[in-house]
């Protein structure tokens, strides 16, 4: 072979691994114009070597003013630097590519053409770009971003983090997110956290944290965790942002939606939410209640010929006397206007509806002050009561709002109820509770007493006083009638006063008689049972003189039922005094054995209602059974009330029970018919 023929030979084998690599291989000559175009260099830009070759390298740019420095760099022989660049392929797609170029010389050492290697690098092109997009969103964004390692220490936060908590970068890398708690969570919110984290690698929700001022804010959290090839996780991110504004707005909405503007209170569609709640509710469980519709009186003129301004004051000013006059379960709404209703769903009795309105009527009395003038209104009231009149908001408001008009027509100041029979109950009730009012400035009450005996040797040991009330025109009214009305009234405390003055009067008069010693039993009403109740029972006996041993107090289960403490420490109190205490109409209530046994209790008394049915009822003499064993257990007397004959008092007697009152003995009598038995040694005989 030839020095030429080995020279050619050399040539195509270069020739052919310039076809062979992957990097495309282009060469031209000094002007441009390509003399080389490698296979790759036709995979990539799609032209053949037929369609590249002798066209300028210009036509491959995508950018038409690219300036192509390479080309000094070349001719100044700093070497081919790698470049990015631009190029388009056939199909127009154009694309990120390396490029080096490099002079070609011939013999003489003068250069004569250009090589370029070029390969695509649009994918590492992008994937940086990507990172350097990443960085940016991380910078930028207006939601707190927060990194953490997977032992849950932070290794990076974004300015929005700083912004929002107040903890600089430094100040928050090393940490964990514990840092920032607010305490508001208990444990098992943030073990949900995790658990919906870890089966799900996300949890997204509204957290309240910490800021690093101390103040407490909500937050919406994003967490999500971020596992590698196998698995594991290596990364948790939380993103935030802080919610204070949308959650005061929100707040803000919800107060518009449901409440007044003007003077706070509930407006229609909170109120008729409420009411139908307190219906259904009624429905289930068979409670009452009632809806009392107002209209103003005078309030029409007052707006027109004074102004919207001092409408507003008065409207404002009646909203707060209204909120004055009710309890917490009662609620008060403007319907609009100057119309308001007042739904009342924990009353103790129908009638009762009747004293709110009166009470709501007083509170317009006195004349509302508005720049310096007195003005004076008044209101109709109008009632319906469910379940009887009805069991939807709507029926009840429009029959309170007719029995409104009637009471206009009649008034205009006043109410009335919807519905005849409920107004002459409760107008039959208003007399009642006037004339109880006046019955203790008139000294018609009386105390009466009913003898208890000693079952074993029939011996009288003491006597319960009973009220009773001596109408002028009605004659004398049981206090089943009047007691519950002074209950609901408030007056109850004054007819106990009277009693226990009047019961521990007696028992002086009997003391400074040389009577033996009684048990002088007082029934006392829940809400005779206050704080100042030993108080009250020490300054009795001391003003009248008396041993504490003469005085007793009846008291029923329904007073044990609440604040347990605090009633069992009264009662340790009273009992401490010497006097002694006894629970009335024993079984009605729900008392179990081991709540009795807290109670330092001397006396049960099992109920009328179960001695009725003795000797003949089989569940009648199984609570006496089990009321009198329960007693010997629990160290306490027993004493059966309502005892009318004499086989009554033989099965007791057989049970074990101590004591009895009833109209087999005597009933109740009045103090000096009391004494004389006493005088006389009357006893019980079995
Ligand atoms: P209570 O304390 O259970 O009183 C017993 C009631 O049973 C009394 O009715 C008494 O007259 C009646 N009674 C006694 N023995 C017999 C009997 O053999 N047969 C029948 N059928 N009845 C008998 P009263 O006096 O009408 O009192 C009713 C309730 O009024 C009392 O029940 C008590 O809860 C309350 N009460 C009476 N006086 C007062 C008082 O001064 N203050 C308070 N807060 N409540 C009182
Ligand atoms: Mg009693
Ligand atoms: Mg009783």
């Amino acid at each position: 072979m030839t020095t030429t023929d080995r020279e050619l030979e050399e040539l195509r084998q270069q020739a052919q691994i310039l076809q062979q690599i992957n990097e495309s291989v282009i060469s031209m000559d000094l002007a441009g114009f390509i003399t080389g175009w490698n296979t790759s260099a036709e995979r990539l830009f799609g032209y053949s070597a037929e369609e590249a070759i002798g066209r300028n390298v210009l036509f491959l740019y995508a950018d038409e003013n690219e300036e192509d420095t390479s080309f000094e760099d070349v001719f100044l022989d700093r070497g081919g630097r790698e470049m990015e660049v631009r190029r388009r392929k056939k199909n127009g797609e154009v694309f990120w590519a390396s490029l080096q170029l490099s002079l070609l010389k011939d013999e003489t050492g003068q250069p004569n053409g250009l090589i370029g290697f070029l390969s695509d690098i649009t994918e590492r092109r992008n994937s940086a770009e990507q990172l350097r997009l990443h960085a940016r969103i991380f910078e930028q964004s207006e939601e707190a971003i927060l990194i953490t390692d997977a032992q849950e220490r932070i290794i990076a936060v974004n300015p929005a983090f700083t912004r929002i908590t107040g903890y600089s970068a430094e100040e928050a890398i090393g940490a964990t997110p514990r840092k920032f708690r607010s305490g508001r969570h208990d444990a098992a919110f943030f073990e949900k956290m995790w658990a919906s984290l870890r089966e799900s690698g996300y949890w997204q929700g509204e957290i309240w944290d910490r800021r690093k001022d101390g103040e407490i804010y909500p937050k919406w959290l994003s967490i999500g965790s971020v596992p590698d090839a196998t698995g594991e996780v290596t990364h948790y991110f939380s993103i935030f942002s802080d919610i204070t504004d949308r959650k005061r707005a929100e707040g803000r909405i919800n107060h518009l939606a449901y409440f007044d503007a003007l003077t706070g209170l509930a407006n229609r569609v909170q109120f008729n939410r409420l009411a139908e709640q307190a219906l259904s509710e009624s429905k289930r469980k068979g409670g009452f209640g009632a809806l009392l519709f107002i209209d103003l009186n005078r309030f029409k003129p007052i707006n027109d010929t004074l102004g919207h301004t001092v409408g507003d004051k008065v409207l404002q000013e009646t909203a707060n006397r209204f909120r004055a006059c009710l309890r917490g379960a009662d609620v008060v709404c403007r319907l609009g206007g100057d119309e308001f209703a007042v739904g009342l769903f924990e009353i103790a009795s129908r009638e009762h509806a009747a004293n709110v309105a009166q009470k709501l009527l007083a509170a317009m009395d006195d004349p509302i002050l508005v720049g310096g003038r007195e003005l004076k209104l008044g209101a109709a009231i109008g009632i319906s009561v469910y379940p009887e009149d009805g069991l939807d908001t709507e029926t009840l408001l429009r029959q309170a709002d007719i029995a409104m008009y009637r009471a206009k027509q009649t008034g205009p100041d006043g109410f009335a109820f919807f519905s005849e029979d409920m107004n002459q109950r409760a107008i039959d009730r208003l007399n009642l509770e006037a004339d109880l009012r006046r019955a203790i400035e008139r000294d018609e009450l009386m105390l009466y007493y009913q003898p208890k005996v000693r079952i074993s040797d029939g011996v009288i040991i003491g006597a319960e006083a009973l009220v009773r009330w001596r109408h002028p025109e009605r004659g004398l009214v049981p206090p089943g009638e009047f007691v519950p009305v002074a209950e609901e009234s408030g007056l109850i405390v004054h007819i106990s006063n009277w009693v226990l003055e009047a019961a521990c009067r007696q028992i002086r008069l009997w003391t400074d008689a040389d009577f033996p010693t009684m048990h002088i039993a007082v029934n006392l009403s829940a809400r005779d049972f206050s704080a100042d109740l030993p108080t009250r029972v020490q300054q009795l006996l001391t003003r009248h003189g008396i041993a504490a041993e003469w005085l007793e107090l009846e008291i029923t289960e329904g007073m044990l039922m609440h604040h347990t403490d605090t009633v069992i420490a009264m009662m340790d109190e009273i009992t401490g005094l010497g006097v002694a205490l006894s629970l009335d109409d024993f079984g009605t209530g729900y008392s179990s054995l081991s709540y009795l046994k807290r109670f330092p209790i001397n006396t049960l008394k099992i109920d009328r209602s179960f001695v009725v049915g003795i000797p003949d009822d089989v569940n009648d003499c199984a609570i006496a059974g089990a009321i009198v064993g329960m007693s010997k257990q629990l160290k306490h007397k027993v004493i059966a009330e309502g005892v009318e004959s004499a086989e009554q008092l033989a099965f007791l007697k057989s049970l074990g029970c101590d004591e009895i009152q009833g109209y087999l003995f005597s009933p109740p009598v009045p103090a000096e018919k009391f004494a004389a038995m006493v005088h006389e040694g009357k006893r019980l005989v079995a």
